[in-house]
């Protein structure tokens, strides 16, 4: 398809597949008076006539293969274009990796989402580390279109993940640099249907810590649930987390039930286990699902002659692999949240 009857169809995923790593920017406006700015491939920008105090970066396919989530954006993309949904607020959308999408893999040289906060500048260039480049640089002119403090920034960076999760969904909260967690931002997670949240205590070179620490957006990694090819999604899985990002972008505000810590499942990161020995395994099966907990004193790992054993209660294992390279990390542990003080 050409870039010029988008505006008929608002196949924007289209025209962003067959453009896999550059675009030249066009324009056009809607009936509706929303103005529609295609800044680079897989970047669509939109700003209605009369925009309210949010400004809303949604983006997905920063992993090419993991469809749920761009199939909800391309959905959402052609309802604004075909007029079928109003916007209240501005919305910056984001395929990431448009090349790996086409493929149907996580990345094509390099994964996308470690290469964000200037990661992209070390090492040898790859057409990720432009891709990552030129997206930190659209981020940017979008949240600095304002000098408003008041105006609201966003960033929801949807993935899925790749195993089975004992928590299908679930969100990771950028550490905000001493900064307390938000309720209301927790709420919204709720109603997209996300209830765990790993909570980061250190920081990252991910995209939703790029413009979270960045920019003071309220900005996560959201995973809504297992990799599945196009089309093999059973999307009322998805249905909730669709509906709460339609209401976010097309009224004014939104109102969520009222916050309790009884609804959530709060994880800090409690530490990384390397392998570094050749004889290296765990007593569960490498497809274990993330966030199955173990009780204090249980066996986590056996790496050579040191056993790890659960120093807490509850500690909850994420992506383990005991086939990594000798000194690499082969499990991240996680302990429930300790202190549930620093939230407003
Ligand atoms: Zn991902």
């Amino acid at each position: 398809m050409t870039t010029n009857n988008l505006s008929q169809t608002g196949d924007f995923l289209s025209v962003t597949r067959a453009n896999e790593w550059h675009l030249e920017p066009f324009s056009f406006s809607l009936d509706n008076g929303t103005q529609v700015d295609v800044l680079d491939t897989g970047v669509i920008q939109f700003t209605p006539k009369n925009c309210g105090s949010k400004d809303i970066v949604l983006s997905s396919a920063v992993h090419g293969n993991e469809t749920a989530p761009i199939e909800i954006c391309d959905e959402l993309i052609k309802g604004i274009i075909k007029g079928e949904l109003s916007l209240s607020h501005r919305v910056l959308f984001i395929f990431g990796n448009p090349a790996s999408i086409n493929i149907e893999k996580r990345f094509v040289e390099e994964n996308l989402n470690r290469l964000f906060c200037g990661a992209h500048k070390k090492g040898e260039q790859n057409n990720e580390k432009i891709r990552a480049a030129k997206l930190e640089a659209y981020v940017s002119q979008f949240f600095n279109a304002f000098s408003d403090k008041n105006r609201k920034r966003i960033h929801y960076d949807l993935h899925t993940a790749i195993r089975d999760s004992k928590n299908e969904k679930f969100a990771v909260y950028p550490f905000l640099n001493g900064k307390p967690w938000k309720k209301e931002e927790l709420s919204f997670l709720l109603s997209c249907g996300v209830n765990t949240i790993m909570m980061m205590k250190s920081s990252a070179t991910t995209f939703s810590y790029f413009s979270s620490s960045m920019f003071d957006a309220d900005a996560f990694t959201i995973e809504l649930g297992k990799v599945r090819p196009f089309g093999e999604n059973d999307m009322s899985r998805f249905e909730k987390a669709k509906m709460t990002l339609t209401q976010l972008i097309t009224h004014d505000t939104v109102n969520y039930p009222e916050f309790n810590f009884a609804d959530f499942e709060l994880f800090e990161v409690y530490r990384t286990i390397n392998r570094t020995q050749q004889d290296f395994s765990f007593p569960f099966s490498d497809s274990a699902a993330n966030f199955t907990g173990f009780a204090k004193g249980e066996l986590l790992a056996t790496d050579g002659d040191t056993d790890y054993f659960a120093e807490v209660d509850g500690e909850a294992i994420i992506f383990p692999n005991a086939k990594v390279a000798l000194g690499q990390r082969a499990l991240l542990t996680v302990i429930p949240l300790q202190n549930k003080t620093d939230f407003v």
